[in-house]
């Protein structure tokens, strides 16, 4: 191949990632669970087959970062099952223009995959713990729709607000009062509640109130108040 060939073909090693996350979008598509129908969206299963999974779970074989499990980043953290985070990005209900907030940034996978889905929009992320945060900003550095902050998600990210749609992706004993006030009229609030028995619950804010829908059982770390 001649030397200024412009499209280089890719390592042999992101072969094999991008046929094992077309693999896990097959399987993720097959989901037919508690949460009612699964009518997927499009533009969630294109996002999980576009982000690099691998680059997120430090220390694993392709295959194990390509598996449908939760597994360790840390910190005592966990990255969320493929299934669970397309599940959550697709109860969203994204069109692309929203301004977005995440709570607990992790690995920055599953703000990787909202960055997917917001091309017109903007998602600030906020994680308490300064080392995974760190990780993160680098793995999400060349997202110039995505903001990460380092504090406590406790209290939102007021110079932002307000927000069309707010993710918890770890659990608070119930929704904390700054992120139901940061979340706009008409917006979703989406995120584990609970401490030992967790659901997963959508919230919509009409007339100033947070109406609940919950989808079904979960188990996610919890939100800790306070930043170590
Ligand atoms: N969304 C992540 C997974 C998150 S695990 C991913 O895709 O990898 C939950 C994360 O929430 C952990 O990193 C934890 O440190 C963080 N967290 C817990 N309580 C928090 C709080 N009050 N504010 C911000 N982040 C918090």
């Amino acid at each position: 191949m001649p030397s200024s060939d412009p499209s280089p073909a890719p390592a042999p090693d992101e072969d094999e990632a991008a046929a094992l996350r077309r693999a896990l979008v097959r399987r993720i598509a097959t989901f037919d669970g508690p949460w009612g129908d699964q009518d997927w969206s499009p533009a969630v299963l294109a996002a999980m087959e576009k982000v690099p999974r691998h680059r997120f779970v430090p220390d694993v074989t392709l295959p194990v970062a390509y598996r449908d499990e939760p597994l360790p980043i840390g910190h005592g953290q966990t990255i969320s099952q493929p299934t669970i985070v397309a599940l959550m990005t697709q109860a969203l209900h994204l069109e692309g223009s929203e301004r977005v907030l995440e709570v607990g940034t992790g690995s920055g996978y599953q703000a990787a995959v909202l960055s997917e889905m917001l091309p017109r929009g903007h998602l600030h992320t906020v994680e308490r713990i300064p080392e995974l945060g760190a990780r993160a900003r680098e793995l999400l550095r060349e997202r110039t729709n995505v903001t990460l902050h380092i504090g406590d998600g406790y209290a939102g990210h007021a110079a932002a607000a307000p927000f069309d749609r707010i993710l918890l992706t770890a659990a608070p004993p119930e929704v904390p009062a700054a992120l139901g006030a940061q979340l706009r009229e008409g917006g979703i609030l989406l995120g584990p509640i609970g401490r030992d028995q967790q659901v997963l619950v959508r919230y919509r804010k009409r007339a100033g109130r947070l109406e609940q829908e919950v989808l079904g059982a979960v188990r996610f770390v919890p939100m800790l108040p306070g930043t170590p």
